[in-house]
């Protein structure tokens, strides 16, 4: 019988794999934890700054559990999926109370937290604790789709079990972290998504959609639906001194526990908006930013902002909540901030400089 799989990944990994990743030095559990959350559905390229960023504020779960939510999601800010800072936050807090700070090494313990799905779980095991648990991340998926010729689409849970299935058959006994970091880099720098190096890959001899020509084939594609619209307004309510009015977002639901721009209605009056706000004088201004959409994976949302100016002798107050803050770019000010709201402010301050 010729080299297995693993056998073959990993001579190649020794040579072309990374090694340098800074999550990987040192390879301890919660920095390995941070990574696999920052790396799910974003590419490493992007993570290192963040990562790095990160674990100098940072350095060890103590100091993440102790954090403020919004010091976390303005680290976060700009990697998307705010969802998976707010569950690391909580996650660090569960450990710090339940486990006294201890990793645990066990994956079903890990999948309890939140946050940590079952690759997630797995991801964790074998690298920081060098045990074998198979993995089935976005990278693992095409390779071992093409590999054994898998049809259907990963979501689908039919194909899932299936692709589990390979996984289990592939990942050896031994060298668990070696593997786990050589399947993860395979689907990452050779069996990429468009354009796979099927010459420079060291399971190509067995790969099933390479032998039948079909490498991009697999996986299958998500079937299409065309997305739902809606549109909101977005009240940019300026003060005298450019300070704008920024509103913290629910905890669930779409950026949740981030800061933005209240969103409203299309069809709220200037006066139901100042009674919203508790705002004493309101006047809505021309020149606001033109409208844009921005898409989610679920609903296209139509942005309108409007633009607003408090006005009279109490010209800053609002409802004193703290869901409401009054928010200047350029003063140091450490909350995440939609992507709507950056791009809102964004294009305010472009306006005051023309
Ligand atoms: Fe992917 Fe090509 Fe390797 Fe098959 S031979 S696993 S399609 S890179």
């Amino acid at each position: 019988m010729g080299p297995t799989f693993a056998d073959r990944l990993l001579a190649w990994h020794q040579l072309h794999g990374r090694h340098d990743l800074p999550w990987q030095h040192p390879r301890s559990p919660y920095r390995v934890w941070l990574s696999e959350i920052m790396l799910q559905q974003t590419q490493v390229q992007t993570v290192i700054p963040y990562f790095e960023r990160f674990v100098r504020h940072y350095p060890d779960l103590a100091a993440l559990a102790d954090a403020a939510e919004d010091d976390v999601l303005h680290l976060w800010s700009g990697l998307g999926y705010y969802s998976r800072a707010r569950n690391l936050h909580r996650a660090a807090r569960l450990l710090v109370e339940r486990f006294n700070g201890d990793f645990p090494d066990d994956a079903g313990v890990l999948e309890s937290l939140p946050g940590i799905g079952r690759s997630t779980a797995a991801a964790i095991v074998a690298q920081a604790f060098g045990r074998r648990a198979p993995i089935l991340d976005g990278n693992v998926k095409r390779v071992l789709a093409r590999h054994n010729a898998v049809d259907g689409f990963p979501g689908d849970s039919a194909v899932a079990s299936r692709l589990w299935e390979c996984a289990e058959a592939v990942t050896p006994d031994a060298d668990a972290a070696n593997f786990t970091q050589a399947i993860m880099d395979l689907g990452a720098t050779v069996c990429t998504r468009t354009k796979p190096r099927c010459n420079a890959c060291p399971v190509s001899a067995d790969c099933r959609a390479f032998h039948t020509g079909r490498s991009t084939d697999y996986p299958g594609r998500k079937p299409r639906r065309a997305l739902p619209e809606k549109a909101s307004l977005f009240a940019l309510i300026l003060r005298a001194d450019g300070a704008c009015l920024l509103e913290r977002r629910p905890p669930e639901g779409v950026w949740g526990g981030l800061w933005s721009p209240p969103e409203l209605p299309l069809d709220t009056t200037t006066a139901a908006l100042a009674h919203y706000l508790g705002a004493g004088d309101l006047e809505a201004e021309d020149g606001a930013p033109a409208a844009f959409i921005h898409t989610f994976s679920h609903f296209r949302l139509r942005v309108e902002p409007r633009l607003y100016r408090v006005t009279g002798a109490n010209a800053t107050h609002v409802r004193d909540v703290d869901t409401l803050l009054w928010y200047k770019p350029d003063a140091g000010q450490r909350i995440g901030l939609s992507a709507v709201a950056s791009r809102l402010l964004q294009a305010l301050e472009t306006r005051t400089r023309i």
